[in-house]
């Protein structure tokens, strides 16, 4: 037995850590050339740049350009703002915050985004199960959790499952666990339909976490940047868990430039764009006779059914196009998910796929 396995808490050998869809491909091909649709990414790059005068000097907690800037974005006071590396450091530390390990438990909606339950385990925190029924929350079957999960994860809209969580049923479930429990309500996607927004209700619900990212819409999953909105004593409880220096000045930087009035009006063209090859997507797949059930999609991405997803997935990754097999996930088992490349990328995958599945004798081809 290895020294890591002897010493390591017992529930961490077996343990399989997050599958991203990065590391699903590592060492599987370069960028270039293959054609990214499986973790949910914006195509093309930004152009940006840093300024290295301060880079000898600790950062500051959290950087003021970066969080004036989300403030005057998303309406919110700084004390309400705290700044992460990514989203999925907000979801840790409301864990790790509020999660007693070998104690206390968290409550997911599955089919839903696995860092929850991932970072739970990491921790040692139970994890409690309410599954959606018709990808909408099961008010009944969170009642029964009411005083015995200390942090609730909604992911509104979804990731896999791509639609808005309804507003009256998640003020239900924030009302329900008003004096037991944070409720998240994990808003990755929300620039997709920023209208519907849960951050307008933080003044009236204590117990109320937005979590936000630029990885989306913003196309920064590289820079590694995310916020968690709360109401302040929130916060303050979460800033004596998260690093002491969690933004380095470079990233709070050219998060900044996003977040200027230029960057954001990159970013609404960038979803206008987005949204416009999504429901074009949506309505080919619906056409496609191998596909058996599209559902309808509030994001960057499109989750459907498949007769036979592996022959679907298999003819795609064979020509470099990679995207999300989701069948593991619960109530999706023929189900894979595409992410809203360019108009080019969308056009090779729907391309690859007619020419590999239409029988050329049939009287369609012919037309
Ligand atoms: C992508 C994603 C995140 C993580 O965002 P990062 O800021 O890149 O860590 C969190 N939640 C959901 C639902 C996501 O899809």
């Amino acid at each position: 037995m290895s020294i890591a396995n002897k010493l390591a808490r017992a529930e961490l050998v077996d343990m399989i850590p997050y599958q991203s869809a990065r590391r699903l491909q590592a060492g599987n091909g370069s960028f270039n050339s293959k054609i990214w649709l499986n973790a949910n990414e914006a195509s093309g790059p930004g152009i940006y740049q840093v300024n290295s005068d301060c880079i000898n000097r600790y950062p500051d907690f959290q950087p003021d350009n970066l969080l004036n800037a989300y403030s005057a974005y998303c309406n919110l006071e700084k004390s309400q703002i705290l700044a992460t590396r990514g989203a999925d450091e907000g979801i840790e530390l409301l864990i790790r915050t509020f999660c007693k390990a070998y104690q206390d438990n968290i409550l997911i909606c599955p089919p839903t985004y696995g860092m929850y339950a991932i970072s739970a385990e990491n921790h040692g925190a139970g994890i409690t199960k309410v599954p959606l029924i018709d990808c909408q929350l099961d008010l009944a079957g969170l009642k029964e959790h009411v005083g015995k999960v200390k942090v609730v994860f909604l992911c509104s809209p979804g990731n896999p499952t791509g639609n808005l969580l309804a507003e009256d049923q998640i003020k239900s479930a924030i009302e329900m666990f008003a004096d037991s429990a944070i409720v998240v309500v994990d808003e990755a996607y929300i620039e997709f339909s920023p209208e519907k927004s849960a951050v307008a209700w933080l003044d009236q619900y204590p117990n109320l976490v937005v979590l936000r990212t630029l990885s989306k819409a913003f196309a920064l999953a590289g820079l590694r940047c995310g916020f968690t909105l709360a109401n302040n004593d929130i916060i303050t409880m979460l800033s004596k868990v998260i690093a002491p220096y969690p933004v380095p000045a470079p990233i709070a930087e050219i998060a900044s430039s996003v977040l200027s009035e230029d960057g954001l009006a990159q970013m609404r063209i960038r979803v206008q764009e987005t949204t416009i090859l999504r429901q074009q997507l949506i309505t080919w797949l619906s056409e496609q006779t191998w596909c058996s059930k599209v559902y309808s999609s509030d994001a960057n991405f499109v989750l459907f059914a498949c007769k036979d997803k592996d022959e679907i997935f298999n003819i795609l990754a064979e020509q470099g196009i990679l995207i999300r097999d989701q069948s593991k996930q619960l109530q999706l088992n023929s189900c894979l998910r595409i992410s809203i490349g360019s108009e080019r990328e969308i056009a090779i995958l729907k391309q690859t796929l007619t020419n590999a599945l239409t029988d050329i004798t049939s009287p369609v081809a012919e037309k």
